[in-house]
């Protein structure tokens, strides 16, 4: 349904299906409504963003809008798999268009949970307090997985498998992240809020949101200053405003977390939830 109403007043893109043509922050369509926080206006592309009551539904096909080895070889996006040296293999997925949709709560309530080190074991099915699975968006409207490997795994081996995008399918196709990515940088260099893509180098590193509102930032606050690392919880976490370069707080007292490879300890996306309630649906 919603589907259907944002395409009647939107031209019917055809190279926002798999296989049709190079799929690009320029080609792949992005409907955002007037009325959602700035925070998905000016970072997000790629996807739809509606208001709905007091939650904001993000909807995306995660399709990458930039080259992946784990597209269908016959994919115009498709490139061959870079082993980066011998230290990466591809994984026998291959990524597909999803209907994935994110729902997330305008305000979220906390659970009031401290976040330690026995929380944060990279591990699925061992807290009670983790994300489910499927948790969260990135910019470029690609998925983001909590930071956990499935029982019996674990996440470092796991992204041996990683493109150069930091990112790989899982067994149904999701192409998904579980930390720092050039793609994401890339929407804001689109943008013009950074210069570089690079993690670590970009003047603001944004990476996207969690289902329960958990913002995901790099090595940078929203506005380009370093984080005050002095009241990180175990994943990397602390409560904040959230206030852009302009100086408008997008979010006032917003839990998020920082992923900054070489600088803080957890360097994946978050484990735990800090706020109440993941909505999110996939086929
Ligand atoms: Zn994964
Ligand atoms: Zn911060």
């Amino acid at each position: 349904m919603l589907f259907a109403l944002l395409s009647a007043c939107t031209p019917t893109d055809t190279a926002d299906t798999a296989g049709d043509s190079l799929r690009t922050l320029a080609t792949c369509e992005t409907n955002i409504a007037d009325d959602v926080p700035a925070f998905f206006q000016e970072l997000y592309r790629c996807v739809d963003v509606v208001l709905a009551s007091d939650t904001i539904v993000v909807s995306t096909i995660d399709l990458p809008p930039h080259p992946s080895p784990y597209y269908a070889e016959t994919d115009p996006n498709w490139v061959a798999f870079d082993d980066q040296g011998g230290t990466h293999f591809h994984n026998p997925n291959e990524l597909s268009e999803q209907a994935a949709t994110v729902t997330i709560p305008s305000t979220p309530t906390a659970k009031g949970i401290t976040i330690t080190a026995e929380m944060v074991d990279l591990e699925a099915g061992t807290s009670d307090e983790e994300y489910p699975g499927g948790d969260g968006v990135g910019l470029d409207g690609t998925v983001l997985f909590a930071a956990m490997a499935a029982p019996g795994d674990d996440i470092a081996e796991e992204a041996q498998t990683f493109d150069t995008w930091e990112a790989h399918p899982q067994n149904t196709g999701i192409y998904h992240h579980h930390g720092p990515t050039p793609a994401a940088l890339a929407v804001l260099v689109d943008s013009g809020w950074a210069t570089t893509s690079v993690p670590g180098a970009a003047e603001i590193e944004v990476y996207g949101i969690m289902c329960d509102g958990t913002v995901l930032l790099g090595c940078t606050e929203l506005n380009g200053a370093a984080p005050d690392a002095t009241d990180f919880d175990a994943q990397g976490g602390h409560v904040h405003d959230l206030v852009a370069s302009d100086g408008t707080t997008w979010f006032a007292g917003r839990y998020h977390t920082h992923m900054c490879v070489g600088t803080y300890d957890h360097i994946y996306t978050p484990e735990i939830q800090y706020y109440e309630g993941c909505e999110r649906a996939r086929p």
